[in-house]
């Protein structure tokens, strides 16, 4: 990328970050909290490490990549002493090892085959990743995650994982453009995460409940996210 398309990359990031984090603090202030209880995780698929390093220069503390291989390739080059690096893409098992030590949190476990495999590599390292677990919220067929039906089961199962520990919930709910029918599947999250926190079970945190993209982050917050994953809204539409 020549230098000119950067400087309007940077430009339009400062623009962009400024009016998110006042849609955020709106948001936070509907729902009877403080912006400072939101945290705004960048989603950086397919943006380049410059135009991130400039939005951690910027005060950004938080992103998550999606793919393994990309992840790989502008870790090196990341400024990552500022900023917590997360995973939220679909993850295969054989991949799993790519990512011990390089992320603090996997957001996508949706399967004990998953889980299985992140607890038995982070215990070799004497270490324990932090997960969400992915609820496929509007049961559709390509997406990963557990079914709601099968959530208190399944969270049951992977906590007793020693180099696992669940944080939270995340889902990507289905495009929709019928608010009220968003709102249902958020409002339906939020009340999974209630109910789960209110068990009690060990090794488990419900602490975060990361829902919400560029296109209905606010909507999100209203329903109780703690965390909001937004891309194309701040660095610019993927080409
Ligand atoms: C890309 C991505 C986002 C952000 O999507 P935008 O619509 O660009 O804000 C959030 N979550 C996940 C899992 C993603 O892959």
């Amino acid at each position: 990328m020549t230098e000119r398309s950067f400087a309007e990359r940077f430009g339009a990031f400062d623009r962009n970050y400024q009016e998110i984090l006042e849609k955020i603090a709106r948001a936070a202030e509907r729902s009877g909290r403080s912006p400072g209880d939101i945290t705004l995780l960048a989603a950086t698929k397919t943006v380049p490490v410059e135009v991130i390093n400039h939005a951690i220069a910027r005060g950004l503390r938080c992103l998550g990549e999606n793919r393994v291989q990309e992840l790989l390739d502008k870790y090196d080059r990341l400024d990552k002493e500022e900023c917590d690096l997360q995973f939220i893409g679909q993850l295969q098992t054989n991949k799993v090892k790519y990512l011990i030590g390089k992320v603090s949190c996997i957001q996508s476990v949706g399967s004990v085959k998953l889980a299985r495999e992140i607890s038995r590599l982070c215990e070799r390292e004497g270490l324990i990743m932090e997960a969400l677990v992915e609820v496929n919220i509007g049961r559709e067929e390509n997406k990963g995650g557990a079914l709601p039906e099968e959530l208190v089961e399944f969270i049951d199962e992977i906590r007793a994982f020693p180099g696992l520990h669940v944080k939270g919930l995340m889902a990507i709910p289905p495009i929709c453009s019928d608010k009220k029918i968003l709102y249902r599947y958020f409002t339906a999250m939020e009340q999974y995460y209630v109910d789960i926190r209110a068990k009690s079970m060990d090794n488990v945190d419900m602490v975060c409940l990361s829902m919400g993209m560029s296109s209905d982050f606010p909507e999100a917050i209203e329903s109780g996210a703690t965390m909001v994953r937004v891309g194309s809204s701040l660095f610019g539409a993927r080409a």
